[in-house]
């Protein structure tokens, strides 16, 4: 459904994707690990056109997205993406932040998103919290509003970039659980992850990026067990 093809850029002088080239399947799971720095921000805010690629094609459901004439608002509807730090509306309810998108994108009435927005957070199992405004919960309800809010327009592929870094230890435990019945329930996942367990655990397919480009790929199975490069061994090294 996502397919990357010789992705590159640079900020000034400094190549960040340097030939980034890969698939996503329907219902797929493919973790991107890699050190600080490697680019995997940079490829997820690409590949949402959050930022412009020098060079490359991206394909979304056969559209070509990295062509300039497309709509980039558009496109960005059709992916659904969580960052680190949660970036809730905190004027708005919870509610309100998970039916906003659907009410403007999607055009749908507020008492359909409502509605939908009211079994979203359920799903999330925040139901009670509907009324309150984001600061009134905690970080990782914080997180699980975010991807109520994220997966409320039916995307295409969701984009998780490190969603459980900035949380407390105690609170990664129940923001994982819900991205782990996400994958169950057949959602398209990239995510970039620190999480070596937790990737090794859901992901159908890994990436390791190091330098701007893909080191390695494979089943978890594989990078995780039986990396065949280095620079994998190195760095998955740093986790045990
Ligand atoms: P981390 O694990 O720390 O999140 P990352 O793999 O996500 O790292 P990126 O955030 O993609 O790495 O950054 C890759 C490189 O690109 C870094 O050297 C970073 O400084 C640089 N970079 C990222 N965004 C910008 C920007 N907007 N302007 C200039 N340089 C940038
Ligand atoms: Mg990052």
């Amino acid at each position: 459904v996502l397919e990357a093809t010789d992705l590159w850029k640079s900020f000034d002088d400094h190549a960040v994707l340097r030939g980034i080239s890969f698939e996503l399947a329907r219902n797929e799971v493919v973790a991107v690990i890699g050190p600080s720095g490697s680019g995997k921000s940079t490829l997820l805010r690409c590949l949402n056109l959050l930022e412009p690629i020098d060079d490359g094609v991206i394909r979304l459901g056969g559209d070509d997205i990295s062509d300039p004439r497309v709509d980039a608002n558009r496109v960005r509807a059709r992916f659904g993406i969580v960052f680190q730090h949660y970036n809730l509306f905190p004027h708005l309810s919870v509610l309100d932040n998970v039916t906003l998108a659907s009410r403007v994108v999607g055009r749908m009435s507020r008492r359909d998103a409502d509605a939908r927005g009211v079994d979203l957070l359920a799903r999330v199992g925040l139901a009670d919290k509907a009324h309150d405004h984001p600061d009134r919960l905690s970080g990782g309800q914080q997180q699980r509003v975010a991807i109520a809010r994220a997966i409320a327009t039916d995307p295409e592929v969701i984009l998780l970039d490190e969603i459980t870094s900035a949380l407390d230890p105690e609170l990664v435990g129940e923001v994982l659980e819900l991205v782990r019945t996400l994958a169950v329930d057949g959602a398209t996942i990239l995510m970039a992850t620190h999480e070596m367990a937790f990737a090794r655990d859901v992901a159908t397919r890994v990436l390791f990026l190091d330098g701007g480009i893909v080191v390695e790929e494979g089943p978890p199975s594989q990078v995780f067990g039986a990396p065949r490069e280095a620079r994998t061994r190195e760095f998955l090294a740093r986790f045990t």
